[in-house]
């Protein structure tokens, strides 16, 4: 019986169907490795259909310019109190140090992220802050693409100076800001969230300034923290929450859209206490994380063609096979991570571009370096396996 309805949702779902939400938990589900298996396999193809055989990869710099923070979220090893010890917030020296590093290392992106630092001001507001942030970067290196500032630190810009989502997002846009991380969004389901992030946005609020900035041209990625304290349901309403925020920019033409989808297993090792006694788990489960990662890509796959599992997260080794499991592209070089690192993630804090290009090779798949928005560049693509 249980065979029989596999079969039919995946030959549904290979002949280009949508899945429904039952569905998507139903696959998730699953436990007899064969099952698991054609799910795999399902996923591989529609991975093969939607977007190539072709591996990418970006040569990035992360900027993590500042780890104090008014939040608490419950699973954070990353914050601080200003003056609390290990707190840091970079000077515009450093930051344009770390650029130009990054450009001489053959970066074409800078993505910047921080906690929400009540003392970042310039002249008593919050805004023109963030803006001598990217400007900082972009009037020195205009080629370079500024991937910065999750909704989340859109509503915290918003909130501190009184003004809406769209006025910071364009304004940001002004600045130089290319594009925008769509972290923050956790699990979006309310019940998750009053115990994972009871400060950060609510669902709706993430959803509207997602929207918002896909509205006013600034192309979003999207994420999900997976494997803590979530169920299957509320996993597949996130991926149903996405495929529909991006139905609707395609639907009203919007000028930009939802770029990839990157899974972020929970590392809990560092996370604080009270969770991590509750979730009882330091390292991701790479099973659960494969599987997830089958099911996001024939759940999202239709509307959201790139999907990218997490080096960071599940070691190189972990997102290499994730690549058998309907992800097309293995992310970036990042040349330093701080946030999953201090939560005791073991993937390490940066990667060279070779040893990517490596583990693609391992798979017997071409690979090609890309820009942020997925723009192949052919210089640097390999033409044989
Ligand atoms: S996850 Fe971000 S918002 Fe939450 S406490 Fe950490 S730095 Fe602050």
């Amino acid at each position: 019986m249980k065979t029989t309805t596999i079969d039919s949702i995946i030959s549904n779902a290979l002949e280009g169907k949508d899945l429904c939400p039952s569905e998507g938990v139903f696959l998730l589900q699953q436990t007899a490795p064969e099952a698991i298996a054609t799910i795999r396999q399902a996923a591989d193809i529609l991975r093969q259909r939607q977007a190539g055989d072709t591996v990418t990869y970006v040569i990035n710099r992360n900027i993590n310019y500042t780890n104090i923070c008014e939040q608490h979220c419950s699973f954070c090893a990353f914050r601080r109190d200003a003056g609390e010890s290990g707190a840091y917030w970079l000077d515009w020296g450093q930051i344009l140090e770390k650029a130009t590093d990054a450009v001489g290392r053959g970066a074409t992106e800078i993505c910047m992220q921080g906690g929400l630092n009540p003392d970042a001001k310039i002249d008593g507001a919050t805004l023109p802050y963030y803006r001598k942030l990217v400007e900082t970067i972009s009037d020195e290196f205009p080629q370079l693409h500024i991937h910065a500032f999750s909704p989340q630190e859109v509503q915290f810009i918003a909130d501190q100076d009184g003004i809406s989502y769209s006025e910071v997002i364009a304004s940001l846009q002004e600045a130089g800001v290319d594009s925008m991380p769509g972290t923050a969004a956790e699990v979006l389901d309310d019940r998750v969230r009053r115990i994972l992030c009871p400060e950060k946005t609510d669902t709706a609020t993430w959803l509207e300034i997602v929207g918002t900035a896909l509205r006013l041209g600034m192309p979003m990625t999207s994420t999900m923290l997976s494997g803590h304290i979530e169920t299957q349901s509320q996993q597949i309403g996130h991926l149903e929450k996405l495929r529909s925020l991006q139905r609707t920019a395609k639907e009203n033409a919007y000028p930009a859209h939802i770029t990839e989808f990157i899974l972020l297993p929970f590392v809990g090792q560092e996370a604080p206490k009270p969770l991590r006694n509750r979730v009882k788990r330091d390292q991701p489960v790479l099973e659960d994380a494969l599987l997830l990662t089958a099911v996001a890509r024939i759940f999202l796959g239709n509307d959201i063609t790139n999907h990218q599992p997490s080096w960071v997260k599940l070691g190189l080794e972990g997102a290499t096979e994730a690549l058998n499991w309907g992800c097309n592209d293995l992310g970036g070089t990042l040349m330093e991570e701080h946030i999953t690192t201090m939560a005791g993630a073991k993937g390490g804090t940066c990667m060279a571009v070779e040893t990517l290009q490596e583990a693609i090779h391992s798979l017997g798949r071409p690979y090609q370096q890309r820009d942020t928005l997925y723009k192949k560049l052919k210089q640097t693509a390999n033409s044989t396996t």
